[in-house]
C-alpha cells in the first residue's frame, strides 16, 4: 500500500521506561521454571484486563496460557511468547540471585532477563501506551502467552493454536518476542526456522574375544562408514533464506571398558537440523538407505522436534524492519537460523510469523541479563509495529 506511514508517537517517557523495567523486575522475581507460570500471566492478565482485553486462560495441567484480544474486526496482531524459563544451573555460578533481577551498570540480571521476560514487558507496555493512544485502532490486537516453551510445547502454544483454528480464529500475523537480536538490538530478525529431526540408534553386533574376531560382530566396525558417510554428505545447498541442512552426532558409545573385548552392541544418537529444502520423510529414507547399503544391523527411533517453517517477505516483516529502522538506524537482517521456536505452531496456520527482541548472548546461560535500555527500545518497537499495522490515518 502506498499509504504514508502513520504518525509515529511521541518519544517514550522516562516514566513510561520505568513502567517497562519494573513490569520485567516483577516477572523475573516470579521463579517459573518450566512449565511452571507462578503468577506472571496474573500480573499480565491483570494489566490487558485494564486495557479492555477479553482475556481467555487455557489451562492445561500445570501448563497456563491465555488468549487475549482487543477488538473484533480483522486483521489480528498477535504478540506471542512465553513466561517459562529454564532452569537456572549450578546456583554458586550466578554472581546475584537468579529470581532476585538486579540492575548492575544498565544490565539487569536474572533468569529470564533476556529469554524472555523483557520481552514480554516490552509487549505489554507498548500496548498500553498504544490503546492510550488509539483506542479505537482498526482490527485486533491480541496476545498469546504459555507457561510451556521451553519444556516439552505440548499444551502451550500448540494447544492453543489447535482450540483458535478449531473456532476458525485466524492471526494475520504474529510478533513473537523471542530475543532474536545477535550483536546488537534489532540486528537479527527472525523470519523462520530450521526443523530439528533427531534420531536414537541401536547398532546390534556380538560381543566376542578381540582374538577371535571371525566369532563376533563388531557394531563400531559395521557402522562407522556409514555414520563417516553420514557426516560427510551435503545434504543440500540451503536457499536464499536457509543454511544448508546439517547433520551432527550428538553422542556415541560402545564397548565394555576392557581392551580385549568385541562390544556387542553399539548406542548413538544424532541431530539434524534442515530446511525447507528437505522433508522428514525424505531425511529418514535417505538416512535408512545408508544404514541399508553399508548392510548394518540396527534399530533406529526417530523424534521430530519441529518442522521448518518460513514467513516469505510480506507487511509484517516490513512492519518490524520499519520499527527497528526508525528506532535504531539499523537495516535488520531476515533470518532463519538458531534453534526451534513456538513459531513452528502458528505459521503452518498461515499467519505471517516474525521473531523480534532483545540479545540473546546469554540465554540460558548463569548470570542471564539483558541491557534494559534495549527493552525499552524494544518496547518502542512493538508499539511501532501495532501503529504501523493497525492505525489507518486518513487524509
Ligand atoms: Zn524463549
Amino acid at each position: 500500500m502506498s499509504s504514508p506511514h502513520p504518525t509515529p508517537s511521541p518519544a517514550r517517557t522516562a516514566a513510561e521506561d520505568l513502567a517497562t523495567l519494573q513490569l520485567m523486575q516483577d516477572l523475573i522475581r516470579r521463579a517459573s521454571v518450566s512449565p511452571e507460570d507462578q503468577g506472571c500471566l496474573e500480573i499480565i492478565s491483570a494489566r490487558l484486563a485494564a486495557l479492555g482485553f477479553r482475556i481467555e486462560r487455557l489451562t492445561f495441567g500445570p501448563v497456563e496460557n491465555i488468549w487475549a484480544r482487543h477488538g473484533d474486526s480483522g486483521p489480528l496482531l498477535c504478540f506471542a511468547g512465553h513466561t517459562d524459563v529454564v532452569p537456572t544451573g549450578p546456583r554458586e555460578e550466578w554472581q546475584t540471585d537468579p529470581f532476585e533481577p538486579v540492575l548492575r551498570d544498565g544490565m539487569l540480571y536474572g533468569r529470564g532477563a533476556a529469554d524472555m521476560k523483557s520481552g514480554l514487558a516490552a509487549m505489554i507496555t507498548a500496548s498500553e501506551r498504544f490503546i492510550a493512544r488509539h483506542p479505537g485502532h482498526s482490527g485486533t490486537l491480541a496476545f498469546l502467552l504459555t507457561s510451556d516453551e521451553e519444556g516439552p510445547s505440548i499444551d502451550g502454544t500448540r494447544r492453543v493454536m489447535e482450540i483458535l483454528e478449531a473456532r476458525n480464529e485466524k492471526l494475520d500475523w504474529c510478533m513473537v518476542g523471542e530475543p532474536s537480536s545477535t550483536d546488537v538490538l534489532g540486528d537479527t530478525i527472525k523470519i523462520g526456522r530450521r526443523g530439528s529431526l533427531s534420531g536414537k540408534l541401536t547398532v546390534h553386533g556380538i560381543q566376542g574375544h578381540v582374538a577371535y574376531p571371525h566369532l563376533a560382530d563388531n557394531p563400531v566396525h559395521s557402522v562407522a562408514p556409514a555414520l563417516a558417510e553420514l557426516a560427510a554428505r551435503v545434504w543440500d545447498k540451503g536457499n536464499e533464506f536457509f543454511q544448508p541442512t546439517s547433520f551432527q552426532i550428538s553422542n556415541i558409545s560402545a564397548g565394555t571398558g576392557a581392551p580385549n573385548v568385541v562390544p556387542g552392541e553399539l548406542k548413538a544418537r544424532f541431530n539434524i537440523r534442515f530446511s525447507t529444502e528437505q522433508t522428514v520423510e525424505k531425511l529418514q529414507q535417505t538416512i535408512v538407505g545408508i544404514f541399508d547399503r553399508h548392510k548394518v544391523n540396527y534399530t533406529l527411533e526417530w523424534f521430530v522436534s519441529g518442522l521448518p517453517f518460513f514467513t516469505p517477505p510480506g507487511q509484517l516483516s516490513a512492519a518490524a524492519a520499519t520499527a527497528v529502522f526508525e528506532k535504531t538506524g539499523r537495516k535488520p537482517e531476515m533470518s532463519t537460523t538458531g534453534g526451534t521456536s513456538d513459531g513452528r505452531f502458528i505459521a503452518p496456520t498461515g499467519a505471517q510469523v516474525v521473531e523480534l527482541g532483545v540479545i540473546n548472548a546469554t540465554i540460558h546461560k548463569v548470570n542471564e541479563s539483558v541491557k534494559v535500555a534495549d527493552a525499552y527500545v524494544l518496547s518502542g518497537m512493538y508499539e511501532r509495529v501495532m501503529e504501523l499495522l493497525l492505525v489507518q490515518e486518513s487524509g
